[in-house]
């Protein structure tokens, strides 16, 4: 046992319901969390992430295995934590300041060190002037930093946040991120481990010292890899979107070599991949089909009511991004295309444009974007160079399909009446060369 863990998992399984219904949403965890991480869990819904932060914090028994904490096992609910959750439940009759005091109280710390604490922590999290106000005057991002400080200010040496950011709309959900960053790294606080719950794999490589992979049926860590990227990180890096990568292949279980799974750039040796032609929507359709469960390609087609050349294009669009994969004519969806089935549209965004960004022909438009006066790049010169790959019809449709894909995933623009592709304005789109 290392110097350092403070929680060690050792065959944790939870199984809900009694025989022929039983279902095990965890299965055999083994994992040991050290002080100093921040440990991130990523994982489709169901696959036991909520399920495994109530063990951990001593909310809930697991049917099998034990939690060591501090080298001894929990038992009951660990005093030394405190849990975030997606939304903040504020007493709606309190203050701001009575919000956070509650949580001293309930542990019998005296009114002045009470006041003194709370007016320290709601300055942490920049809310220093709401003191005074009450939860319904606030902003969700507000009311989110409330319940940050009243998770911080009982002084929890391990704090676990479920989903902190994702009610949150994108401004509110960056401050909030970096103001628990820079608490977390000044080491003004006493915690000593964050292990938090995210859908977001951006927001997990940006913010994670470690990050677990977890898939479901059963509940189960398939990943566990750490990040080492110094702070404050650069979403653009090519280390970071490297990371991004790596998260978004696990997660679309991707076994082929790169170089057979996403062919090659147009001018470079070997063979460029064409793009299935068809638009996103269609891609979120079937997706949202196969959530509920895997099916048979015929049987979909008939169900789908969509000819088969169609079909198969779809399919193929969907494990060119690792959404789905397809075995002995069954089709279905990876955790990732799980992921972006329940994502909102701004989340779907990223995820395709994290898909996208590494297939080679993005990567060739975006570098010949990059590379053009202004910034602008004529249909017309694109097909020009496209038609060295491809015949001249198909470079029309492969561009064409090209440009609805990035359009959705706001990677590049296209303007239809001067036929330019584009960057558009404050475009997070690195220049990848
Ligand atoms: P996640 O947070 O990764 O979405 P959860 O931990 O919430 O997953 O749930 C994992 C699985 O366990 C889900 O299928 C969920 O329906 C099931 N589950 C969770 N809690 C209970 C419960 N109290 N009773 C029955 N099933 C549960
Ligand atoms: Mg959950």
């Amino acid at each position: 046992m290392a110097a350092n863990d403070l929680i060690r998992l050792e065959h944790i399984t939870q199984s809900f319901g009694k025989q022929e219904r039983k279902f095990i949403a965890i299965q055999d965890v083994n994992l040991t969390l050290n002080e100093g991480e921040f440990v991130v869990l990523l994982g489709p819904s169901g696959s036991g992430k909520s399920t495994l932060l109530r063990i951990i914090t001593g909310l809930q028994r697991p049917s099998e295995g034990q939690v060591i904490y501090h080298g001894k096992p929990l038992l009951g609910v660990n005093p030394s934590a405190a849990i975030v959750f997606q939304s903040f439940a504020l007493f709606p009759w309190l203050t701001v300041q009575e919000n956070v005091e509650v949580a001293l109280k309930a542990r019998g710390v005296a009114r002045q060190e009470r006041i003194q604490r709370t007016t320290a922590l709601l300055d942490k999290v920049g809310l220093d002037g709401f003191e005074t106000a009450y939860p319904r005057e606030l902003s969700g991002g507000m009311r989110q930093k409330v319940g940050f400080a009243r998770a911080m200010a009982v002084e929890p040496e391990l704090l676990c946040l479920d989903e902190p950011f994702s009610a949150l709309d994108v401004l509110s959900a960056e401050s909030l991120r970096n103001e628990l960053l820079e608490l977390w790294q000044s080491g003004d606080i006493p915690t000593k481990l964050i292990l938090m719950v995210t859908h977001n794999i951006e927001e997990a490589v940006l913010m994670a010292d470690r990050i677990i992979i977890m898939d479901k049926h059963p509940g189960r860590i398939v990943a566990d890899f750490p990040v080492a990227l110094p702070h404050p990180r650069d979403r653009k890096a090519p280390q970071f979107l490297e990371l991004v990568d790596n998260a978004y292949s696990i997660l679309a279980g991707q076994t082929q070599p790169e170089h057979l799974e996403m062919g090659s750039a147009p001018g470079e040796p070997g063979l460029t991949r064409a793009l299935p032609h068809v638009e996103v929507s269609a891609i979120s359709g079937m997706l949202e089909r196969l959530e509920l469960e895997s099916a048979d390609i015929y049987r979909l087609r008939e169900e789908l009511e969509l000819d088969s050349d169609h079909l198969l294009r779809l399919t193929e669009a969907c494990e060119l991004l690792g959404f789905a994969t397809v075995r002995q004519g069954d089709i279905t969806i990876t955790p990732l295309g799980q992921t972006f089935a329940e994502a909102s549209i701004l989340a779907r965004k990223e995820i395709l444009a994290s898909r996208i960004r590494r297939l080679p022909l993005f990567r060739w438009l975006l570098a010949l974007i990059n590379a053009a006066k202004d910034k602008y790049l004529d249909w017309d010169v694109v097909i020009t160079a496209l038609e060295l790959e491809f015949p001249s019809d198909e470079a029309e449709r492969q561009l064409s399909t090209a440009i609805n894909w990035a359009r959705y995933a706001e990677l590049f623009a296209y303007d239809d009446d001067e036929a330019v592709i584009y960057l558009p304005e404050d475009s997070p789109t690195p220049a990848v060369s």
